[in-house]
């Protein structure tokens, strides 16, 4: 089966977000087994220049973007058994952001039909179209509209991935016939339109043979009003074609036995060692070296998407007991200059790292107890799985993906492998914390929950198999 995998970013060449990693990892794993899935993404700028000096040029071709005719290059390069293919235009992606530009809408309008036509250009016909988030959303649309009655694409099936409902690709819908062409019937009856916008996302979802999303609960959260950022009507009337599809975490990128930005490896046959990653942490950032007090972390985004709200609200109470909080992250000026003052008056407790560091996260996960990640929304959350891999015991609010993979701790059974609270609500947080640090106290019911955390299975294999179906039950 041939799958061609459509993303506006991926690793190891270009990465800002939680589709990188899956862009980067899922073709891999279904490579191994035995399907034919090629990658296509945008030639930026950033891609890490280890790789872009070694990029292969292919052929150039011109594409229509509206009534403008556009350059498009085609490289590719070859990595662990994955062919990955790159749109070159330097006008449209020479640039340093990837996202965020006035013209974001015409760059990735160039880019969808740019992969349409790559198709015809390199005379590789997959079975599959698997596009994701909305800049990639038109492609299905293209597909159906205008490309399928052309014999060289008949019979490709699409598949459009949602990895958060927040980012949809709304602009004006004098777009639609400026930079595709297309009529504006297509806006009059709904199919595209959204609440006087044109919908790239909408198009995704009205247009695609199969939708997905990253996490089981999110399925079932996007169809409510609460979630579905105004396309929950939509997905309620695609619902028989809505799967959820949990990610997967790099089983060697993240394995505290062999990782080597940690202090010291462990697994969970030699827990005691994750404790000098806690004091050799403590070192490193001056918090008083002390091996028995509950180290809590936090590595993420500072949005209110990722609870930061609910983490203000409780986070001097916390500072009261004898904790110690590790921060990591950049987001929202209030939250960085917020968490900076918390630190300037609780040297002895908190830690705040305002920046981006790779190095240093593995060293929080490695180092924490407790993780925390009270999401407002969390379609799927890799922090949550890094934590558990390491035996940072996650809190975690009940919503996404967290909810899929985090098990509350059961007292009786002694079950689970973290802590959870349903509601949005900073007193519910508070308590559950509270509950997390007697438990701390408990030795017994810590190393095992650290056992069961460490041992909870969020390899890819188990996504990629599912994924496997998913194009399987469309093939037929
Ligand atoms: P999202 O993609 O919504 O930001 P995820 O939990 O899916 O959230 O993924 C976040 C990833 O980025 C995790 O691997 C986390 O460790 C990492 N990360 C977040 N902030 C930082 C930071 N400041 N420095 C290093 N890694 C970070």
């Amino acid at each position: 089966m041939k799958v061609l995998f459509v993303a506006s970013e991926s690793d190891p060449f270009i990465k800002t977000g939680g589709l990188g990693d899956v862009a980067g990892a899922l073709p891999k794993y279904l490579n191994k087994m035995g399907l034919d899935v090629r990658v296509v993404i945008p030639k930026y700028k950033n891609i890490k220049p280890e790789f872009r000096d070694k990029l292969n040029f292919i052929k150039w071709f011109m594409v229509p973007v509206g009534w403008r005719n556009q350059y498009c290059g085609i490289f590719d390069y070859e990595i662990e058994g994955v062919k990955y293919y790159f749109i070159d235009n330097e006008q449209y992606f020479l640039r340093d952001a990837l996202y965020g530009h006035f013209d974001d809408g015409e760059r990735f309008a160039y880019f969808d039909r740019a992969v349409l036509n790559m198709l015809k250009e390199i005379d590789w016909k997959p079975d599959i179209i698997h596009c994701n988030d909305w800049q990639t959303a038109m492609i299905p649309v293209l597909y159906k509209l205008q490309y399928q009655q052309d014999p060289f694409y008949h019979n490709i099936k699409t598949i459009y991935s949602i990895h958060n409902m927040l980012f949809q690709g709304n602009y004006n819908p004098e777009v639609l016939e400026d930079l595709f062409g297309l009529s504006d019937e297509n806006y009059r009856n709904g199919a595209l339109e959204l609440y006087g916008a044109a919908s790239f996302m909408k198009g995704g979802i009205s247009f695609s043979d199969k939708v997905s999303t990253v996490s089981n609960t999110y399925a079932l959260e996007i169809q409510t009003s609460q979630y579905g950022e105004k396309l929950e009507g939509l997905l309620r009337s695609r619902n028989q074609d809505l799967v959820g599809i949990i990610n997967g975490i790099d089983y060697k990128a993240y394995d505290p036995e062999k990782d080597e930005l940690i202090y010291k490896n462990y697994g969970s046959d030699s827990i005691d060692d994750k404790k000098e990653n806690k004091t050799s942490l403590q070192k490193d950032l001056g918090l008083p070296i002390k091996a028995d007090t509950p180290m809590i972390g936090l590595v993420s985004r500072l949005t209110s998407q990722k609870g930061m709200d609910l983490i203000t609200y409780i986070i001097d109470r916390v500072l009261q007991q004898d904790v110690q909080i590790v921060i990591l992250g950049t987001g929202d000026r209030a939250y960085e200059e917020y968490f900076k003052y918390l630190e300037a008056r609780h040297r002895n407790k908190i830690s705040a790292n305002i920046k981006f560091d790779d190095s240093l996260a593995h060293k929080i996960y490695a180092a924490s107890d407790i993780f925390l990640m009270p999401s407002l929304f969390e379609p799927c959350g890799l922090g949550q799985l890094i934590a558990l891999r390491y035996g940072a015991i996650p809190l975690v609010r009940e919503t996404g993906g967290l909810k899929d993979t985090v098990r509350p701790y059961n007292h009786y059974t002694g079950a689970g492998n973290g802590f959870s609270f349903s509601n949005y609500n900073g007193d519910e947080f508070l308590s559950v914390l509270q509950m997390a640090l007697n438990y701390y106290r408990d030795k017994e019911v810590w190393n095992s929950l650290i056992l069961q955390a460490m041992t909870s299975d969020n390899s890819w294999e188990k996504s990629a198999n599912s994924y496997k179906e998913l194009y399987s039950a469309l093939k037929k």
